[in-house]
């Protein structure tokens, strides 16, 4: 009993309807694992643990009664803590919203509860989104399972780490610039970023609505696609979904069709990287050759301008999303009596972190009259002149194959004074979401000194089934067995 956190999300769900444990002691030892670890770890910032147990004894007592359960039926699901979730806090780790208590359910959230799935907590995050290293967090640094000194990732740590650290098969994280990803990669577990529109942003908190999407986060890729095809779909209450949805499958070896797909290798990006990343890749692309692929290095002409272009759009749409938090529609309670408006104001907006600060006014000069044309219109123009170039590269690949980070996890703090190095690191994951295309991270191996890495791979818009079958045979053949950073 003891050990049933270390099970997939898959396995459990076979063993919970078999009646080998029950809903309600597989959510008691996850309880248990959670309050063991997170000390070390940092990833939760609101543990759900009343209602996830009372939710697990009804499911328990659905099976009971030979009652149809759903597709998630007992599995515990962490959720980034900008996703709402009806009656649990919402800080988007800023103290800004400290004591903001969700009104409704994200439409994700909806779709995970009618199939069964058990929201555990709220997963630390950068504040608002805004990040690459979890650092950025009113609530403290998540911490990389594979070495507590060393960062998680991010934005989205909290939703890696408690996946890799064995405190939850599954979680929910956004990736604006490769915030699922990233963590994904620095944390060597699976993450996913689907295509824009894919899945609804009804009840994500906006940090940058035109580049940012929910995905799922697990260990293996069997446990990504029930998530995967749970959430994603049409929604009424957001109007960028798309009517065209994921059903994805896990194919057998006599099904995978892997052989004679054609893989465009962005050669470049890998030689700029790591030098254990560099190899560690290699051995991936030699499978692929293995695997009879058509293999061709590609370049993207534009790739120089990506960062900036994304730095632009991103701040630009931040800035004008986080207007919002005034103190007035939300926020802390701060009694304006005695204070002159502007001081009002600006002690109200004065809780956001330096990491947030910074955004806003990058955000609000590049859209000012003077510099727009300069700033946001040619950044417009390199994401579309980006986006043909990928358009172009579709009609002769399948998918283009990269590493998901340039650089090993680093120690926390190492980088934490130079953003502009931070920002650097996103180049081969905003690609993505400049395009809107799908993107998923694979763990690819480990270093020398045991940090994880991952490689990358981008498909067609809507093509996610194509990097299912790629991670299930990077998966099946993978050797450095299964994540356990032994905590
Ligand atoms: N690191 C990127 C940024 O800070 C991406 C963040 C994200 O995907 N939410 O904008």
């Amino acid at each position: 009993m003891k050990e049933l956190f270390k099970l997939p999300a898959n396995v459990v769900i076979t063993k919970i309807k078999n009646g080998e444990f029950t809903a309600e002691e597989y959510i008691s030892v996850i309880i248990e694992r959670i309050n063991k670890t997170d000390i070390k770890i940092n990833s939760f910032i609101t543990k759900n643990f009343e209602n996830a147990l009372e939710k697990s004894k009804k499911i328990d007592q659905k099976i009971q009664k030979g009652e149809k359960t759903g597709n998630l039926a007992g599995i515990p699901i962490g959720i980034k803590d900008n996703i709402n979730v009806k009656g649990l806090k919402n800080t988007c780790a800023s103290k800004m919203l400290s004591d903001y208590v969700s009104p409704f359910n994200a439409t994700v959230v909806e779709r995970i509860e009618k199939q069964d799935g058990i929201i555990i907590g709220k997963l630390n995050m950068d504040e608002f989104g805004m990040g690459s290293t979890s650092e950025f967090s009113a609530y403290g640094p998540v911490r990389n399972p594979w070495n507590i000194d060393y960062v998680a990732g991010g934005s989205s740590g909290g939703s890696a780490a408690a996946v890799s650290s064995l405190q939850i098969p599954i979680s929910l994280g956004s990736d604006t610039g490769g915030s699922i990803r990233c963590p994904s990669s620095f944390c060597s577990v699976v993450g996913l970023k689907p295509t824009y529109g894919s899945i609804s942003r009804n009840g994500l908190v906006s940090y940058s609505n035109s580049l940012e999407q929910i995905g799922p986060i697990a260990r293996t890729i069997f446990d990504i696609v029930p998530i995967l095809n749970t959430i994603s779909g049409e929604d009424i209450n957001d109007n960028t979904t798309s009517d065209l949805r994921n059903d994805c499958i896990i194919k057998s070896d006599e099904q995978l069709q892997i052989s004679r797909l054609k893989v465009g290798i962005l050669s470049d990006l890998i030689q700029s990287s790591d030098s254990q990343i560099v190899s560690g890749i290699q051995q991936k692309i030699d499978l692929l050759e293995k695997h009879h692929c058509y293999l061709e290095n590609i370049k993207i002409s534009m790739i120089d301008f990506a960062v900036a272009s994304y730095y632009i759009i991103a701040t630009a749409e931040a800035s004008s999303n986080l207007s919002r938090f005034d103190n007035i529609r939300y926020g802390y309670t701060l009694n304006p009596e005695g204070y002159e408006w502007t001081t009002y104001f600006s002690k109200a907006r004065s809780l956001f972190g330096d990491e947030v600060k910074r955004r806003i006014l990058l955000g609000s000069y590049v859209l000012s009259a003077g510099y727009f044309g300069k700033y946001y219109a040619k950044a417009q123009l390199v994401r579309s002149l980006i986006r043909n170039e990928f358009e172009n590269l579709f009609k002769k690949f399948d998918v283009i194959l990269l590493p998901t980070m340039p650089v090993l996890p680093f120690k926390l703090g190492e980088k934490i004074s130079n953003p502009v190095d931070i920002y650097n690191l996103d180049l081969f994951t905003i690609i993505a979401n400049l395009t809107g295309l799908p993107a998923i991270s694979i763990p690819a191996g480990f270093s020398k000194e045991g940090f994880p890495f991952g490689v990358q791979l981008i498909t067609n818009a809507f093509d996610e089934q194509k990097l299912v079958d790629f991670a299930v045979l990077f998966e099946r053949t993978s050797n450095y067995g299964e994540c356990d950073p032994g905590l």
